[in-house]
């Protein structure tokens, strides 16, 4: 994602500790409470301006949201839209996906979103993938057995590689969509990269990956 400076991110996020905790290790093993309920809990790992994080959590009141952002100068977006209109079942953080299992415990997450994820395309980056194996990992110890992952992607080469990632991981190919928007996929919540690329003549890709037990 192209990075405008925003010198006031730091002081923005510091203001609103209600919508972005300060210390989000503290909520390990705990999110449940600080949602206020038994709801289960859905995470989208780089969520950028957070679009696709705040509609559903408008759309899906009991479902809790938790939008993960890395850069402070992006998630401010998705603070933005959280200040102006207040919503219970939605949190941010501004933490590394990599580092996930500081912030939640085993179980504690239901489902990971992964939506047009940077595609590092260089061989020597592709740690940084977020489908990589241990990404994989990452995601498999805070999610409930046969917990999912969705991910959706403009990048052919990003969506090759993620689903033999997700093979060689064991994991299981519920469903994969080769041309999502020409598809029947019904309640499709559009990202920003999503609205950018389709509008361009870009075909989307998708898939359901499950870990098993
Ligand atoms: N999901 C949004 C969308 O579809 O419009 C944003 C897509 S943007 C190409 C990818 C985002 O992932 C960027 O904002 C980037 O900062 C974030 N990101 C990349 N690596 C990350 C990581 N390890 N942890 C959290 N966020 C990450």
């Amino acid at each position: 994602m192209r990075l405008r400076n925003k010198p006031e991110a730091p002081t923005k996020i510091a203001s609103y500790p209600q919508y972005i905790p300060e210390t989000p290790e503290d909520w390990k093993g705990k999110w449940q409470s600080r949602f206020k309920n038994d709801n289960p809990i859905h995470i989208e790992v780089g969520t950028g301006k957070g679009r696709f994080i705040y509609e559903m959590a408008k759309l899906h009141p009991e479902i809790n949201y938790i939008g993960i952002e890395i850069q402070m100068s992006v998630i401010v977006t998705a603070l933005d839209k959280l200040i102006e209109n207040e919503l219970p079942n939605l949190q941010l953080l501004q933490v590394n996906g990599g580092e996930l299992t500081q912030y939640f415990a085993e179980n504690e997450i239901n489902q990971v979103y992964l939506n047009f994820s940077d595609p590092w395309p260089k061989k020597k980056h592709e740690k940084r993938r977020l489908t990589y194996q241990s990404f994989l990992s990452v995601y498999e110890e805070i999610l409930v057995p046969k917990g999912e992952i969705h991910f959706k992607t403009d990048n052919q080469g990003l969506f090759e590689y993620s689903l033999a990632s997700f093979s060689q991981y064991g994991m299981i190919l519920k469903q994969v969509w080769l041309h999502l928007h020409e598809s029947d996929f019904e309640g499709n919540v559009m990202t920003e990269y999503e609205e950018k690329f389709s509008n361009k003549g870009n075909r989307i890709y998708r898939v359901e990956a499950q870990f098993k037990d």
